[in-house]
């Protein structure tokens, strides 16, 4: 063969096969290209709503904390995790309503009661005699006055119908309902300290109703604007302290409370620290009312208060709180407590109950000292000042 039809031939071939093995990749690639994608795009969507899940999250547990509680996210579930329950604390609407104070009328029944059928028996007459004051004079003891008391409030009010010439019975309730007020009245106001915090020391026995007052207070502080923290110095009692802890969480106060059967001036030091910590305005302080003698009480009264006013905050107010209910019994308390420590004030509690009332002139008379608050009810809402102008009306309208 002719050289180059050879050369030719070969030069030929070559590009026969180039050009074949080029449509075999172009058609392999192309292929490739065209089937549909294993993996789509929408590989990312199911972390995005997972992010989305994850912020409702946070803003739920933000909504559904309690006032004043700390957020502890970090102790939420994992992500996969279902929605959190409902909120734990149950809490009865009526407490965030605003408070409507009741009257002292209307809660002093059983009070009223005691007085109203001696009063009437009184003004039946229209002429002031031994007789009318014989009356009063068993009214005002039936009433819980107490002897004494009762005897120098009758000779104080004979002196002033002397001096007024008074002669009919209506002047002579008058009188009386004079002379008592004039015997109650004096300013209630609880005094706050000139530097934050302010501490309140709450006294008295078990079941007077020390928790129940604090977390009212707590409650009247917060809705002033007043940031708050409560101390469970009742240490001896563990369900104190978790009712101290609900009331705490009502008010959106700060708890502080230490193990059962601690002791009860740590906690309420530590309970001043971190008050001054938070730049809390008032500490409100429980303390314990099971004490078996009165040394011991003594003791712990004194140490409380010392060990109290030692930290950043100063104590203004001890708060005696006694069951009006308990009549002369909780004089004899009032005179122990007021022995073991300086009390500024009383708290008179359950004076809507069978209290008679009269409990209020033999604290004055007997111990000086001034009842400041009274509790007329169980619920945030029934605690008020004390009124001695509208105590003493209350105590003589017609029942
Ligand atoms: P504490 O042991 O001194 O702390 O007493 P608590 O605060 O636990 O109260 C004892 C009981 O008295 C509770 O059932 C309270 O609801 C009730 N209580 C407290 N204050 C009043 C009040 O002013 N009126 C009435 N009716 N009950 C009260």
């Amino acid at each position: 063969m002719d050289p180059i039809l050879v050369v030719v031939l070969v030069v030929l071939a070559v590009v026969l096969i180039g050009a074949a093995a080029f449509v075999t990749t172009r058609s392999t690639r192309g292929e490739a290209l065209e089937a549909p994608p294993e993996v789509p795009e929408v590989t990312e969507a199911p972390l995005e709503g997972t992010v989305i899940e994850e912020t409702l999250l946070e803003e739920r547990v933000v909504e559904e904390a309690p006032p004043g509680a700390e957020a502890t996210l970090v102790e939420e579930p994992a992500l996969e995790a279902p929605a959190p329950p409902e909120p734990v604390v149950e809490e009865p609407v009526v407490e965030e309503a605003p408070l409507a104070r009741p009257s002292f009328r209307d809660r002093l029944s059983k009070a009223r009661s005691t007085l109203s059928g001696y009063v009437g028996t009184v003004l039946s007459r229209s002429d002031i005699s031994d007789e009318s004051y014989d009356e009063l004079e068993e009214a005002l003891i039936r009433a819980d006055v107490g002897i004494g008391p009762t005897q120098q409030l009758l000779d104080d009010v004979r002196a002033r119908v002397k001096e007024q010439k008074l002669t009919t019975t209506v002047e002579l309730i008058d009188a009386v309902k004079a002379e008592m007020k004039a015997r109650l009245a004096g300013p209630v106001e609880l005094r706050r300290a000139d530097t934050a915090p302010t501490i309140w020391l709450f006294v008295g026995v078990n079941g007077v109703g020390k928790t129940t007052t604090i977390g009212k207070v707590g409650r009247r502080l917060a809705d002033g604007g007043d940031t708050v923290v409560m101390a469970a110095g009742d240490t001896f009692r563990a369900a104190a302290a978790e009712q101290l802890g609900t009331w705490a969480e009502r008010c959106g106060a700060t708890l502080i409370r230490g193990a059962e059967g601690g002791d009860p001036s740590s906690v309420i030091f530590d309970a001043v620290e971190s008050a001054a910590a938070r730049g809390a305005d008032v500490v409100l302080a429980d303390t314990a009312g099971r004490l078996h003698t009165k040394s011991n009480l003594m003791d712990e009264l004194a140490k409380v208060r010392r060990v109290a006013d030692k930290g950043a905050g100063t104590v203004t107010e001890v708060l005696l709180v006694l069951d009006a209910t308990t009549g002369q019994n909780g004089l004899q308390q009032a005179r122990i407590f007021a022995e073991s420590t300086d009390v500024t004030g009383v708290v008179l509690t359950k004076l809507d109950g069978s209290a008679k009332g009269g409990i209020v002139f033999a604290i004055r008379a007997e111990l000086d000292l001034p009842v400041k608050l009274v509790g007329l009810g169980e619920t945030a809402a029934d605690l008020v000042d004390f009124d001695a102008d509208e105590f003493v009306d209350a105590l003589f309208a017609e029942a």
